[in-house]
């Protein structure tokens, strides 16, 4: 039996870099404030980090699954120059309205990481600016943590969909999780 570990399953856009509308250009990639100090706090803490994106910019035909290998690449190159390995990278290139069962909301893709990658889903979690992200990661099993890029400050979430915590940086959901983790 294999044992299983720990995860943190990152949105990309807004949430580990700034949101740039269906950017995949790698010039335009920058890191939101806090990530590098925070990733490094969870990799020294053992959490794998997984990304999950939503990428409908290739079922609407704005760029191709191809153009998104440079931004995964261009995303490594800035975060392992500071010791953050990325262990995958994890997109549905569908449409809102394809139905698909891997865009989030849905699990789909976390799960993926899970099976792929030995994943213990109940000690992981879920961090994204919006809403679907924290469905996402509810319905994978996960801890879930609401990033607040203040591009957006009236959010709505449904009753059965609070995330556990809120913070404003990755470096706070380090911080958060590392916390809530003592004694483990
Ligand atoms: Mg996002
Ligand atoms: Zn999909």
């Amino acid at each position: 039996m294999s044992i299983l570990k720990k995860a943190i399953f990152l949105d990309k856009d807004g949430t580990l870099i700034h949101n740039v509308h269906y950017n995949v250009d790698p010039q335009k990639i920058r890191l939101t404030d806090g990530a590098i100090e925070g990733l490094k706090k969870l990799i020294d803490a053992d959490y794998e980090l997984y990304i999950i994106s939503n990428q409908q910019g290739v079922a609407l035909n704005y760029f191709t699954e191809k153009d998104l290998v440079p931004v995964k690449e261009k995303i490594e190159e800035m975060v392992s120059i500071h010791g953050v390995l990325i262990s995958g990278f994890y997109y549905c290139p569908h449409h809102t309205n394809d139905n698909c069962v891997c865009r989030k909301p849905q699990p789909k893709l976390i799960k993926d990481a899970a099976q792929d990658h030995n994943l213990d889903l109940a000690n992981s979690w879920m961090i994204g600016d919006m809403p679907t992200d924290i469905v996402a990661g509810k319905k994978a099993g996960c801890k879930t943590i609401f990033f607040d890029n203040g591009l957006k400050n009236d959010w709505q979430f449904a009753k059965d969909e609070n995330p556990d915590h809120i913070v404003k940086s990755l470096d706070e959901a380090a911080d958060y999780i590392l916390d809530k983790n003592k004694g483990y």
